[in-house]
Protein backbone atom coordinates (compact mmCIF):
# COMPACT_ATOMS: atom_id res chain seq x y z
CA UNK A 1 0.00 0.00 0.00
CA UNK A 2 0.83 3.84 -0.62
CA UNK A 3 1.00 5.18 3.24
CA UNK A 4 1.54 8.41 4.65
CA UNK A 5 1.83 9.51 7.68
CA UNK A 6 0.73 13.07 8.15
CA UNK A 7 3.21 14.36 10.57
CA UNK A 8 5.39 18.04 11.63
CA UNK A 9 8.85 16.06 11.97
CA UNK A 10 10.12 12.87 10.49
CA UNK A 11 12.42 12.52 13.80
CA UNK A 12 9.97 12.07 15.91
CA UNK A 13 9.71 8.67 17.99
CA UNK A 14 6.02 8.39 17.12
CA UNK A 15 6.75 9.06 13.41
CA UNK A 16 10.00 6.99 13.05
CA UNK A 17 8.38 4.31 14.42
CA UNK A 18 5.49 3.77 12.27
CA UNK A 19 7.39 4.70 9.16
CA UNK A 20 9.42 1.91 10.36
CA UNK A 21 6.59 -0.59 10.72
CA UNK A 22 5.09 0.80 7.32
CA UNK A 23 8.03 -0.30 5.37
CA UNK A 24 8.98 -3.49 7.31
CA UNK A 25 5.56 -4.86 6.02
CA UNK A 26 6.59 -3.97 2.41
CA UNK A 27 4.30 -0.40 2.04
CA UNK A 28 5.64 2.46 0.12
CA UNK A 29 5.41 4.64 2.96
CA UNK A 30 6.39 8.76 3.79
CA UNK A 31 6.09 11.53 5.86
CA UNK A 32 3.79 14.46 5.28
CA UNK A 33 4.28 17.63 7.12
CA UNK A 34 0.37 18.57 7.27
CA UNK A 35 1.18 22.28 7.14
CA UNK A 36 3.20 22.20 4.30
CA UNK A 37 0.22 20.57 2.63
CA UNK A 38 -1.81 22.69 -0.27
CA UNK A 39 -5.25 22.02 -0.20
CA UNK A 40 -6.85 22.79 -3.84
CA UNK A 41 -10.47 23.01 -3.50
CA UNK A 42 -12.02 21.75 -7.27
CA UNK A 43 -15.74 20.20 -7.73
CA UNK A 44 -15.00 17.17 -9.38
CA UNK A 45 -11.69 16.59 -8.54
CA UNK A 46 -10.17 17.23 -4.86
CA UNK A 47 -6.39 17.32 -4.85
CA UNK A 48 -3.50 18.13 -2.84
CA UNK A 49 -0.12 19.89 -3.20
CA UNK A 50 2.80 19.17 -1.84
CA UNK A 51 6.21 21.03 -2.33
CA UNK A 52 5.23 22.55 -5.47
CA UNK A 53 3.53 19.51 -7.60
CA UNK A 54 0.73 17.23 -6.97
CA UNK A 55 1.09 14.56 -4.34
CA UNK A 56 1.33 11.33 -5.78
CA UNK A 57 -1.79 8.65 -5.23
CA UNK A 58 -2.05 7.05 -1.81
CA UNK A 59 -4.20 4.30 -0.27
CA UNK A 60 -3.99 5.55 3.35
CA UNK A 61 -2.76 8.27 5.63
CA UNK A 62 -1.97 7.96 9.51
CA UNK A 63 -2.89 11.61 10.92
CA UNK A 64 -0.59 12.87 13.96
CA UNK A 65 -1.93 16.27 13.94
CA UNK A 66 -0.02 18.29 16.88
CA UNK A 67 -2.75 20.27 19.88
CA UNK A 68 -1.76 23.16 18.11
CA UNK A 69 -2.87 22.78 14.67
CA UNK A 70 -6.21 21.30 14.74
CA UNK A 71 -7.44 23.47 12.58
CA UNK A 72 -5.35 23.51 9.78
CA UNK A 73 -4.47 19.59 10.27
CA UNK A 74 -8.14 18.11 10.19
CA UNK A 75 -9.03 20.55 6.91
CA UNK A 76 -5.96 18.39 5.38
CA UNK A 77 -7.43 15.00 6.49
CA UNK A 78 -10.31 16.02 5.25
CA UNK A 79 -9.27 16.50 1.97
CA UNK A 80 -7.85 13.22 1.74
CA UNK A 81 -10.83 11.87 3.36
CA UNK A 82 -12.47 14.02 -0.14
CA UNK A 83 -9.94 12.27 -2.58
CA UNK A 84 -10.80 8.78 -1.09
CA UNK A 85 -7.72 8.44 0.71
CA UNK A 86 -8.35 6.41 4.07
CA UNK A 87 -7.50 7.92 7.13
CA UNK A 88 -7.00 5.79 10.52
CA UNK A 89 -9.02 8.68 12.18
CA UNK A 90 -11.32 10.71 10.33
CA UNK A 91 -10.94 14.61 10.80
CA UNK A 92 -14.41 14.90 12.19
CA UNK A 93 -13.04 12.43 15.47
CA UNK A 94 -10.00 14.35 15.88
CA UNK A 95 -11.94 17.66 15.93
CA UNK A 96 -14.58 16.14 18.62
CA UNK A 97 -11.84 14.83 20.44
CA UNK A 98 -9.68 18.01 20.84
CA UNK A 99 -12.74 19.62 22.64
CA UNK A 100 -12.22 18.35 26.35
CA UNK A 101 -16.13 19.35 27.25
CA UNK A 102 -17.73 17.46 23.72
CA UNK A 103 -15.86 14.39 24.39
CA UNK A 104 -16.76 14.44 27.73
CA UNK A 105 -20.60 15.39 26.98
CA UNK A 106 -20.62 12.55 24.17
CA UNK A 107 -19.20 9.89 26.99
CA UNK A 108 -21.28 11.05 29.45
CA UNK A 109 -24.36 10.45 27.50
CA UNK A 110 -23.76 7.16 26.18
CA UNK A 111 -23.08 6.19 30.27
CA UNK A 112 -19.36 6.08 30.53
CA UNK A 113 -17.81 6.90 33.76
CA UNK A 114 -16.55 9.78 34.32
CA UNK A 115 -15.30 12.22 37.24
CA UNK A 116 -18.03 14.20 38.45
CA UNK A 117 -17.52 17.11 36.06
CA UNK A 118 -19.46 20.90 35.96
CA UNK A 119 -18.87 23.87 33.72
CA UNK A 120 -19.84 27.44 33.73
CA UNK A 121 -19.28 30.57 31.57
CA UNK A 122 -20.25 32.99 34.27
CA UNK A 123 -18.41 33.43 37.78
CA UNK A 124 -21.61 34.79 39.72
CA UNK A 125 -22.04 30.93 41.30
CA UNK A 126 -18.58 29.94 42.15
CA UNK A 127 -19.97 28.19 45.07
CA UNK A 128 -22.65 26.25 42.92
CA UNK A 129 -19.45 24.86 40.29
CA UNK A 130 -17.41 23.73 43.54
CA UNK A 131 -20.50 22.02 45.71
CA UNK A 132 -21.59 20.73 42.16
CA UNK A 133 -18.87 18.43 42.10
CA UNK A 134 -19.19 17.56 46.06
CA UNK A 135 -16.62 20.02 47.40
CA UNK A 136 -12.80 21.14 47.61
CA UNK A 137 -10.20 19.42 47.11
CA UNK A 138 -11.12 19.91 43.28
CA UNK A 139 -9.13 19.86 40.34
CA UNK A 140 -9.21 22.63 37.76
CA UNK A 141 -8.55 22.09 33.67
CA UNK A 142 -8.09 24.45 31.09
CA UNK A 143 -10.28 23.38 28.23
CA UNK A 144 -7.31 23.79 25.78
CA UNK A 145 -4.61 22.48 28.08
CA UNK A 146 -2.27 19.57 27.04
CA UNK A 147 0.05 17.49 28.87
CA UNK A 148 -1.27 18.61 32.02
CA UNK A 149 -0.85 22.41 31.64
CA UNK A 150 -3.20 24.08 33.01
CA UNK A 151 -4.25 21.00 35.22
CA UNK A 152 -5.12 22.78 38.75
CA UNK A 153 -5.14 21.21 42.35
CA UNK A 154 -7.38 23.27 44.66
CA UNK A 155 -6.96 21.87 47.91
CA UNK A 156 -9.63 24.41 49.64
CA UNK A 157 -12.42 25.98 48.84
CA UNK A 158 -11.22 29.29 48.81
CA UNK A 159 -8.15 27.81 46.83
CA UNK A 160 -10.35 26.75 44.28
CA UNK A 161 -12.79 29.81 44.36
CA UNK A 162 -9.11 32.30 43.41
CA UNK A 163 -8.14 30.29 40.80
CA UNK A 164 -11.42 29.21 38.85
CA UNK A 165 -12.02 33.65 39.65
CA UNK A 166 -8.65 33.91 38.06
CA UNK A 167 -8.76 31.82 34.73
CA UNK A 168 -12.16 33.54 34.26
CA UNK A 169 -10.49 37.37 34.03
CA UNK A 170 -8.81 35.75 31.54
CA UNK A 171 -11.59 34.67 30.05
CA UNK A 172 -9.89 30.85 29.88
CA UNK A 173 -12.92 28.19 29.53
CA UNK A 174 -12.28 25.48 32.17
CA UNK A 175 -13.81 22.71 34.07
CA UNK A 176 -13.91 21.97 37.48
CA UNK A 177 -14.10 18.13 38.90
CA UNK A 178 -14.02 15.79 41.52
CA UNK A 179 -10.33 15.27 43.10
CA UNK A 180 -10.07 11.11 42.47
CA UNK A 181 -7.63 10.77 45.05
CA UNK A 182 -8.08 7.15 45.63
CA UNK A 183 -6.24 6.90 42.85
CA UNK A 184 -2.84 8.35 44.67
CA UNK A 185 -1.92 10.04 41.09
CA UNK A 186 -1.81 7.28 38.89
CA UNK A 187 -3.63 6.59 35.83
CA UNK A 188 -4.11 4.30 32.90
CA UNK A 189 -3.33 4.81 29.65
CA UNK A 190 -4.87 2.27 27.42
CA UNK A 191 -4.09 2.40 24.13
CA UNK A 192 -6.87 1.42 21.24
CA UNK A 193 -6.64 -0.13 17.72
CA UNK A 194 -9.82 -0.85 15.93
CA UNK A 195 -12.04 -3.44 18.56
CA UNK A 196 -8.98 -3.74 20.80
CA UNK A 197 -6.99 -2.73 23.35
CA UNK A 198 -3.50 -3.40 22.38
CA UNK A 199 -1.50 -2.06 25.20
CA UNK A 200 -1.76 -0.80 28.25
CA UNK A 201 0.48 1.35 31.13
CA UNK A 202 0.75 2.74 34.41
CA UNK A 203 1.71 6.02 34.89
CA UNK A 204 2.78 7.81 38.45
CA UNK A 205 2.88 11.02 39.45
CA UNK A 206 6.58 11.72 40.59
CA UNK A 207 6.69 13.08 44.29
CA UNK A 208 4.36 15.77 45.06
CA UNK A 209 3.17 15.67 42.21
CA UNK A 210 -0.55 15.27 41.29
CA UNK A 211 -0.57 15.24 37.80
CA UNK A 212 1.02 11.96 36.22
CA UNK A 213 2.17 13.00 32.68
CA UNK A 214 5.27 12.35 31.72
CA UNK A 215 5.96 15.78 30.73
CA UNK A 216 5.51 16.65 34.53
CA UNK A 217 7.86 13.62 35.40
CA UNK A 218 5.44 10.92 35.44
CA UNK A 219 6.69 7.04 35.96
CA UNK A 220 5.17 4.51 33.84
CA UNK A 221 5.19 0.57 33.89
CA UNK A 222 2.87 -1.99 32.23
CA UNK A 223 -0.59 -2.17 33.22
CA UNK A 224 -2.78 -5.22 33.52
CA UNK A 225 -6.43 -4.13 33.06
CA UNK A 226 -9.62 -5.74 34.18
CA UNK A 227 -12.31 -6.50 31.39
CA UNK A 228 -14.33 -3.85 32.62
CA UNK A 229 -11.53 -1.31 31.89
CA UNK A 230 -10.51 -2.89 28.77
CA UNK A 231 -14.39 -2.52 28.27
CA UNK A 232 -14.58 0.77 28.99
CA UNK A 233 -11.45 2.23 27.10
CA UNK A 234 -12.93 0.77 23.88
CA UNK A 235 -16.30 2.06 24.19
CA UNK A 236 -14.62 5.57 24.79
CA UNK A 237 -12.57 5.18 21.61
CA UNK A 238 -15.80 4.14 19.52
CA UNK A 239 -18.00 6.82 20.75
CA UNK A 240 -15.66 9.72 19.44
CA UNK A 241 -15.10 7.80 16.05
CA UNK A 242 -11.58 7.03 16.79
CA UNK A 243 -9.73 3.56 15.43
CA UNK A 244 -6.31 4.63 17.13
CA UNK A 245 -6.46 6.49 20.13
CA UNK A 246 -5.22 6.64 23.25
CA UNK A 247 -7.78 6.43 26.16
CA UNK A 248 -7.00 7.38 29.69
CA UNK A 249 -8.69 6.25 32.73
CA UNK A 250 -8.52 6.62 36.76
CA UNK A 251 -9.29 3.77 39.22
CA UNK A 252 -11.70 5.61 41.17
CA UNK A 253 -13.97 4.54 44.47
CA UNK A 254 -17.10 4.42 41.92
CA UNK A 255 -15.51 2.53 39.51
CA UNK A 256 -13.05 3.32 36.35
CA UNK A 257 -13.28 7.03 35.03
CA UNK A 258 -12.13 8.42 31.67
CA UNK A 259 -10.34 11.44 31.68
CA UNK A 260 -9.27 12.16 28.23
CA UNK A 261 -9.33 10.47 24.93
CA UNK A 262 -6.55 11.11 22.77
CA UNK A 263 -6.66 10.84 18.87
CA UNK A 264 -2.82 11.16 18.43
CA UNK A 265 -1.31 8.82 20.83
CA UNK A 266 2.71 8.50 21.58
CA UNK A 267 4.07 5.93 20.92
CA UNK A 268 6.98 5.88 23.00
CA UNK A 269 5.67 6.05 26.45
CA UNK A 270 3.82 2.99 25.98
CA UNK A 271 6.12 0.87 23.89
CA UNK A 272 8.54 1.87 26.28
CA UNK A 273 6.63 0.59 29.25
CA UNK A 274 4.99 -2.74 27.84
CA UNK A 275 7.60 -4.05 24.80
CA UNK A 276 4.70 -3.95 22.64
CA UNK A 277 4.88 -3.14 19.22
CA UNK A 278 2.24 -0.78 18.66
CA UNK A 279 2.92 0.55 15.15
CA UNK A 280 3.12 -3.07 13.46
CA UNK A 281 -0.79 -2.84 15.28
CA UNK A 282 -1.53 0.63 13.54
CA UNK A 283 -0.01 -0.56 10.32
CA UNK A 284 -1.81 -4.11 10.53
CA UNK A 285 -5.19 -2.04 11.14
CA UNK A 286 -5.08 -0.28 7.98
CA UNK A 287 -4.06 -3.22 6.04
CA UNK A 288 -7.11 -4.78 6.51
CA UNK A 289 -9.55 -1.82 6.70
CA UNK A 290 -8.18 0.54 4.06
CA UNK A 291 -8.39 -2.84 1.95
CA UNK A 292 -12.00 -3.38 2.56
CA UNK A 293 -13.08 -0.14 2.11
CA UNK A 294 -11.16 -0.72 -1.48
CA UNK A 295 -12.98 -3.49 -2.09
CA UNK A 296 -16.72 -1.87 -0.65
CA UNK A 297 -15.97 0.66 -3.01
CA UNK A 298 -15.22 -1.46 -5.71
CA UNK A 299 -18.46 -3.44 -5.00
CA UNK A 300 -20.66 -0.36 -5.12
CA UNK A 301 -19.33 0.82 -8.44
CA UNK A 302 -20.33 -2.71 -9.64
P1 LIG B 1 -3.95 16.83 29.99
O1 LIG B 1 -4.80 16.64 28.79
O2 LIG B 1 -3.36 18.20 30.08
O3 LIG B 1 -2.97 15.71 30.20
P2 LIG B 1 -5.61 15.58 32.02
O4 LIG B 1 -7.04 15.86 32.18
O5 LIG B 1 -5.26 14.27 31.38
O6 LIG B 1 -4.94 16.80 31.23
O7 LIG B 1 -4.90 15.66 33.44
C1 LIG B 1 -3.49 15.56 33.64
C2 LIG B 1 -3.17 14.62 34.80
O8 LIG B 1 -3.72 15.15 36.02
C3 LIG B 1 -3.81 13.25 34.64
O9 LIG B 1 -2.97 12.39 33.91
C4 LIG B 1 -4.00 12.81 36.07
O10 LIG B 1 -2.81 12.22 36.58
C5 LIG B 1 -4.26 14.12 36.81
N1 LIG B 1 -5.71 14.35 36.96
C6 LIG B 1 -6.54 14.88 36.02
N2 LIG B 1 -7.80 14.95 36.45
C7 LIG B 1 -7.81 14.45 37.70
C8 LIG B 1 -8.84 14.26 38.68
N3 LIG B 1 -10.11 14.62 38.45
N4 LIG B 1 -8.48 13.70 39.87
C9 LIG B 1 -7.19 13.35 40.12
N5 LIG B 1 -6.19 13.51 39.24
C10 LIG B 1 -6.48 14.06 38.04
Amino acid sequence: MRLAILSRNASLYSTRRLKEAAEARDHEVRVVDYLRCVIDITSHRPQMHYGGSELAPLDAVIPRIGATHTFYGTAVVRQFEMMGVYPTVESHAISRSRDKLRSLQLLAAEGVGLPVTSFAHSTKDIDGLISLVGGAPVVIKLLEGTQGMGVVLAETKKAAESVIGAFRQLDANILVQEFIKESRGTDIRAFVVGNKVVAAMERSAAPGEFRSNVHRGGETRKAKLTPEERSIAKRAARILGLNVAGVDLMRSNHGPVVLEVNSSPGLEGIEGATGIDVASKVIEFIETHAEVKATTRARKKA
